[in-house]
């Protein structure tokens, strides 16, 4: 049998949501409050049945595999890996890739190197002066424990003896894994030397590369401040968020995530009180960090440095964060410092500046005039040109007017001068913007009133197992239904199955989901037979209503070619039409 099928046979998705969810038996479903959006009274349902989870408030539903991605923010194969434990079942083909051998090893690698170095921080005499460093920086024992920080020795090629001569790794292998170089004459050396050492983990918790601070008093002229593992197998750049691993549960529990540019950035509003912390690597969030943060909240705030080109990857930032669907806020001071500053010096004035973050276009006026002032004509241009490309995004024509109106008042200059020079910066991102809304405007339409009966009848047929599918056959009869809730109406409707989960079961994928969302969804006002007349018959009506619409339309075509044998095809069906309309009082 399939692995994941087997996994899935054996885990139950009710004692696994269980866990993260408290879970009401209502009967049929297990009901609780969504995790995954903020509610009071409980849309969220789990189905033992059919193992599948749906919430009718925020829309998210799956299997056992899906609740655990979503909710860890796990990948796919993390999630099975996850489960597959659970279950007792070993995992065997997932992973293989051509170079998967050669990914463990990397892996292991990182893992010891990542223990040699927490050693040397937390037992060896020759850490002192590491642990000097991070308990001088607020950053106790617990702390290194937590993010498993470590201390690399300032010789050589300290972490490459010990991989090869203690654990038999060979040269190449340490140097692909980024973690030696190769030395000019021959033999390799250690890429990281006389510095703190922060591991990199990947979304399952292992280590895939490290960050390295100097420490000043090891510190050679005009090294840099920071190293970093170089891209590898195991090791991308543009998806590590550092220290999501131990801020993923606060993360969630808040609803929203602070995201900094450092290491020590990150810990420190850790240790301030400010858990749902994470650092990028890198300048801006990319689509894949995005996409692992979407998974976990809605919200997410920026607290970035803002620096010439800070300023540059923020915007960058909130561009791929809101084309995610994600709401955007910025933490907004006026000195220079850096979060790792502020959290450390001033904790609870760090954790208020977090709680007050401001809206992206509030921030870079903020910023325009901490920088520029304005006190000249000159300095009025500048700020205008600093904001004006972000207010330019702004889709909602009325929302652009408020905040041009501010900047305008602010300035002391009228609100057609900053229209004019947003004009000639953003008319095509405004166009764009406008096309986005229509789009979506015409998908919301996709769901028609037919569909929308259908799946509520299906709902509550359901709910009545087998019953009332004769009567719902006889009120039917004669009317041509469309669409997967359509097609699935007619299959039950026919089927002799009595047994919904069953039937379920059985249904190709297309209907499967419509299918599982009618069977989820818990109704108490069901009414029985009454409502599910009344829902066949205004489904009938929407059926015929349309049909009618549709034959006139071809009439008018027939009726100017003189073809009189569909004119009276056409006419026959059209009286027909008429009659079973009349004849809708059951
Ligand atoms: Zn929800």
């Amino acid at each position: 049998m399939d692995q994941v099928e087997e996994i899935k046979r054996k885990v139950n998705i009710v004692s696994v949501v269980g866990e993260y969810v408290t879970l009401k038996n209502t009967g049929r479903n297990h009901k609780g409050l969504c995790p995954f959006h903020g509610e009071k009274t409980p849309s969220f349902m789990v189905n033992e049945e059919l193992q599948i989870y749906k919430c009718f408030g925020c829309g998210k539903g799956g299997d056992v595999i899906k609740f655990l991605m979503e909710i860890e923010g796990l990948e796919f194969v993390e999630a099975l890996e996850k489960l597959a434990k659970r279950a007792g079942v070993e995992l065997k083909k997932l992973r293989v890739d051509s170079r998967g051998g050669e990914k463990r090893r990397m892996l292991e690698i990182h893992s010891l190197a990542s223990e040699y170095y927490h050693y040397l921080l937390t037992e060896h005499k020759v850490g002192e002066v590491a642990r000097k460093y991070l308990l001088d920086r607020g950053l106790n024992e617990k702390i290194w424990k937590t993010f498993k920080l470590g201390f690399s020795l300032s010789t050589w090629d300290g972490l490459s003896k010990f991989l090869i001569l203690k654990k038999g790794f060979k040269e190449g292998e340490l140097v692909s894994a980024g973690l030696s170089i190769k030395g000019n004459r021959g033999g390799v050396y250690d890429r990281f030397r006389g510095r703190v050492m922060f591991p990199l983990l990947d979304s399952g918790g292992k280590v895939v590369g490290f960050s390295g601070r100097v420490i000043p008093e090891l510190a050679r002229k005009d090294e840099p401040k920071y190293i970093n593992s170089p891209e590898t197998l195991i090791y991308h750049k543009s998806q590590m968020l550092f220290g999501l691993s131990q801020a993923r549960q606060a993360i969630r529990e808040k609803g929203r995530v602070v995201v900094v540019e450092g290491e020590l950035d990150m810990i420190s509003s850790y240790v301030s009180g400010v858990t749902e912390t994470v650092a990028i690597k890198g300048s801006a969030l990319t689509e894949e960090m995005v996409e692992r943060l979407a998974r976990l909240c809605n919200l997410v705030i920026l607290a970035l440095d803002a620096d010439e080109a800070g300023e540059e990857a923020l915007r960058r930032s909130v561009e791929t964060l809101e084309k995610r669907g994600l709401e955007v806020k910025v933490v907004y001071w006026s000195d220079g410092k850096d979060p790792d500053e502020l959290a450390r010096k001033n904790p609870s004035s760090w954790r208020k500046l977090v709680d007050k973050p401001v809206s992206v276009y509030e921030w870079i006026m903020k910023k325009a005039f901490d920088k520029w002032g304005m006190e000249t004509p000159e300095d009025i241009k500048r700020v205008v040109k600093m904001t004006v490309p972000y207010l330019s995004k702004i889709e909602n024509r009325v929302v652009a007017e408020v905040w041009v109106k501010r900047l305008a008042k602010k300035l002391d200059v009228s609100k057609e001068r900053v229209w004019e020079e947003m004009e000639k910066v953003g008319m095509d991102s405004r166009l764009r913007g406008n096309d986005g809304i229509l789009n979506q405007v015409q998908n919301d339409e996709k769901i028609s009133r037919g569909d929308k009966l259908t799946e509520r009848l299906l709902t509550v047929l359901f709910q009545l197992e087998g019953g009332e599918k004769s009567l719902v056959k006889k009120i039917l009869s004669g009317v041509s239904l469309d669409g997967a809730g359509g097609k699935l109406l007619v299959k039950w409707i026919e089927s002799v199955d009595g047994k919904v989960a069953s039937f379920i079961k059985k249904l190709p994928d297309e209907l499967k989901s419509v299918a599982e969302k009618c069977f989820i969804n818990e109704k108490e006002d069901s009414l029985g037979e009454k409502e599910v007349v009344r829902l066949t018959m205004d489904l009938v009506r929407d059926r015929l209503h349309i049909e009618r619409v549709d034959l006139i339309s071809k009439l008018e075509v027939v009726e100017e070619l003189d073809d009189e044998e569909k004119i009276e095809e056409i006419s026959k069906r059209l009286v027909w039409l008429d009659k079973k309309e009349r004849g809708l009082n059951y």
